[in-house]
């Protein structure tokens, strides 16, 4: 039984609803043989074999135009596959960012020659994306980024630095907030996007490792990249605008309410057993389930804003601050539920995946923006800054 089954206070349509099964039947079998501790890598994890099976299937670009190599299906079929990836703990790391952010995002302000190169690629999983915000002294305060594209006959000429770029070692392009005019202080003014093809001379990456033991982010640097003249995203200065637009994407989804839903299956099936079930231990499922609910729920119906063209940035905000504390406090109460048990009873591959969970955990609350950030965007909404 998975946890989703008991999560239905939502407003799926059932035609979305019905693709569930088709997509369960097909993740059960591509993870089989992952132990839970690899899959609890979750939207880390990373396997191109996967991306392209996926591909195969229509899976990837699920609600994007046929057209353009796109299923045409509404975002309610994307959520109950992205879920279902999650709870699976399927490898969908290298084609996540294209199919969330950066083919929507070509396809809303790209060309019409950029968006006929990338996205039938990408609904493919045959190209993948990174985002290239972060720099060493401008993550929450984005605006200050110094990175620049300067115009030139060819088109621009790339210099500066990314930082915590993730996949950046694996993809093959960039999406890149870089200032094609003004300085520093012009803040959101001068600011665009641009794609970088990440093998072009004069780009260097190096993957930097986590607590883990994983190299899943990287520094990215460019020493006078020349770019074409086709590699604006948008109109030159609009990209504050359609990074804010896009980080509501990035906020709302499954993936901020799902990262630890491996360890915490692993732990029911382990509750489920008689040497496994305690009575604190019941109280501990009852009080994530009740917060896991009504957060899904939330999490749906920011979906359906997103659905009718609105940016709904505050209630994002609220999901991603919610749904990142209930990842984080998982993994530490399931710690302090077994460490009061006898440790020769414990499964080991549970333990395992707790390990993973806890030293990847520190990291939901700040991947994406942070914790901080987030609750100055909500007190914003109430009017306060
Ligand atoms: C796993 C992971 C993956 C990531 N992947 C990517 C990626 O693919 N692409 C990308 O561009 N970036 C990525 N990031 C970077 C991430 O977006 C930044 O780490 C984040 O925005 C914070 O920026 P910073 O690290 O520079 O910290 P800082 O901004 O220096 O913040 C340090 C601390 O100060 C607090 N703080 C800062 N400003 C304020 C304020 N005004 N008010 C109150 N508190 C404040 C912060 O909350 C934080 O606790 C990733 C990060 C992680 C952990």
């Amino acid at each position: 039984m998975s946890t989703l089954d008991s999560l239905s206070l939502t407003r799926i349509p059932a035609q979305d609803e019905a693709l569930r099964a088709e997509v369960r039947a097909f993740l059960a079998q591509a993870t089989r043989d992952m132990p839970a501790h690899v899959r609890a890598r979750s939207w880390g994890g990373y396997s191109t074999q996967f991306s392209r099976e996926l591909g195969a299937r229509g899976w990837i670009g699920l609600t994007l135009p046929v057209a353009y190599g796109g299923a045409g299906r509404s975002a309610f079929a994307r959520y109950v596959l992205v879920e279902e990836c999650l709870n699976f703990g399927a490898p969908v790391g290298s084609h996540w960012i294209a199919d969330r952010q950066s083919a929507p995002l070509i396809l809303k302000y790209g060309t019409e020659a950029q968006k006929q190169f990338y996205v039938p690629r990408v609904c493919r999983g045959e190209a993948f994306f990174c985002i290239g915000m972060s720099e060493p002294n401008a993550g929450s305060d984005l605006a200050s980024v110094k990175t620049r594209a300067v115009p030139n006959a060819r088109g621009f000429v790339l210099n500066g630095q990314k930082i915590w770029t993730t996949n950046a070692h694996h993809c093959e392009y960039m999406i890149a907030l870089v200032r094609t005019s003004g300085t520093s202080e012009d803040r959101h003014k001068g600011l665009s996007q641009v794609i970088v093809d990440l093998s072009l001379p004069g780009v260097t990456v190096r993957p930097i490792e986590d607590l883990s033991g994983d190299s899943h982010f990287c520094e990215v640097f460019f020493d006078n990249v020349q770019l074409g003249p086709d590699v604006l995203i948008g109109a030159e200065g609009q990209g504050w605008e359609q990074v804010t637009a896009e980080l509501a994407f990035e906020r709302s989804g499954p993936e901020r309410l799902f990262s630890s839903i491996v360890l915490f299956d692993q732990w029911l099936d382990y509750v489920r057993t008689p040497q496994g079930r305690t009575d604190s231990a019941v109280q501990l499922a009852g009080k994530v389930l009740t917060q896991l609910a009504p957060l899904r729920a939330m999490s749906v119906a920011v979906q359906e804003k997103l659905t009718r063209g609105e940016s709904p940035i505050v209630e994002a905000a609220l999901v991603k601050e919610l749904g990142t504390t209930l990842e984080q406090m998982i993994p530490a109460a399931i710690a302090e539920d077994l460490f009061a048990r006898d440790a020769e009873d414990l499964p080991v591959e549970l333990l395992m995946t707790l390990k993973y969970v806890t030293e990847a955990s520190p990291a939901f609350s700040l991947r994406g923006g942070t914790r901080d950030i987030l609750r100055g965007m909500i007190a914003r909404g109430l009017g306060l800054r």
